[in-house]
């Protein structure tokens, strides 16, 4: 009688975590959402995407679902294996900006190579530079 809001456990269709929200709430959160319910976390990455995609709202939602869903599978059953994934996509970021960042160090190296190239192909045998040296001083 005293609950004048009708709290409902919902879960969340992405990552399967409950909230306890009025129905108010769950409508509010179906009718942004397409129908589905998801919860503030995701709500807000999903809102993210939408900013980066460039507005492409059903979109982001579909891509942080099936995130979530990829992650949820792994991580209940295998819960190291779960971690272990999401090191490794960290560490896919990681050396993703890496390597881009080291585009002018490996020139450099690229560079060096091709130098010594030149450099040994001129044909000069070791002895005969020794004596352009004796020559030269
Ligand atoms: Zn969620």
């Amino acid at each position: 009688m005293e609950d004048i809001w009708e709290v409902k456990k919902a879960k969340c269709e992405c990552c399967g975590m409950s909230e306890e929200c009025s129905e108010e709430y769950i409508k509010g959160a179906r009718h942004r959402f397409w129908g589905k319910f998801i919860c503030g976390l995701c709500g807000e990455a999903v809102n993210e995407t939408t900013q980066k995609n460039g507005g492409k709202g059903k979109e982001a939602l579909e891509e942080h679902m099936n995130e979530c869903v990829k992650f949820n599978k792994i991580g209940r059953s295998y819960p190291a294996l779960y971690q272990a994934e999401a090191i490794k996509e960290i560490l896919k970021k990681a050396s993703r900006s890496r390597s881009a960042r080291s585009v002018t160090p490996s020139d450099e190296v690229g560079l060096n190579k091709s130098d010594t190239i030149l450099r040994s192909s001129s044909c000069i045998p070791a002895i005969t530079r020794g004596t352009i040296n004796n020559v030269a001083s």
